[in-house]
């Protein structure tokens, strides 16, 4: 049985919103602000990262959408974007990047490499940085359209906005971790 039949949402009672005022969940508040203001961190190594440039121009604008304060430290990132071509010798990396940065993260992995290893079917090629790191949107192309990057962030800011605030401390969420050799000691103290 899914929760859609679990459970039955109802309207909210007379009072809880009016003029000036409405009452929501702590969920959806913390939500809303998130999703408004993620501070991307750009892992290009190639040509999809000269897209993501475009992507923060002018012309595009990924500022519109509360992203144009990007990160180059994992410390001060909440979505990593990956963007090109990650070879083998890069994957832990990669990993290592993603550690670093603090919960809640959200990952997007850019164009056709990034996502699967595209074109390059070599020995030397990561086939898809989800060997290494949960990601959470995948944006096809080789390169994507500075649109399709946006599409992935808006499908990101869609996740963000509706993610319980008590995922991260599920036990499948530690689960999904571990099963990528990503320690998750620290989730517990
Ligand atoms: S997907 Fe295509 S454009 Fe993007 S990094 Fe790979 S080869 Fe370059």
């Amino acid at each position: 049985m899914s929760d859609k039949d679990k459970y039955t949402v109802v309207e909210a009672p007379e009072g809880y919103s009016g003029s000036g005022f409405f009452a929501t969940t702590l969920d959806k508040a913390v939500g809303l602000a998130r999703k408004n203001s993620m501070w991307p961190l750009p892992f290009a190594t190639s040509c999809c990262g000269i897209e993501f440039m475009a992507t923060m121009g002018a012309n595009y604008d990924l500022g519109r959408f509360g992203a144009e304060r990007l990160s180059f430290s994992p410390r001060q990132a909440d979505l990593l974007m990956v963007m090109g071509t990650i070879a083998k010798k890069m994957a832990p990396v990669v990993q290592q990047i993603y550690e670093q940065m603090a919960e809640p993260r959200w990952v997007i992995a850019v164009g056709a490499c990034a996502s699967s290893g595209g074109i390059f079917d070599t020995y030397s090629v990561l086939q898809g940085i989800d060997k290494v790191v949960p990601v959470d949107v995948y944006v096809p192309g080789c390169p994507p359209r500075p649109e399709q990057i946006i599409d992935g962030f808006m499908k990101i800011q869609e996740l963000v906005g509706n993610e319980p605030l008590r995922r991260r401390y599920s036990p499948e969420y530690k689960a999904m971790l571990e099963s990528y050799g990503i320690k998750t000691d620290s989730y517990d103290k």
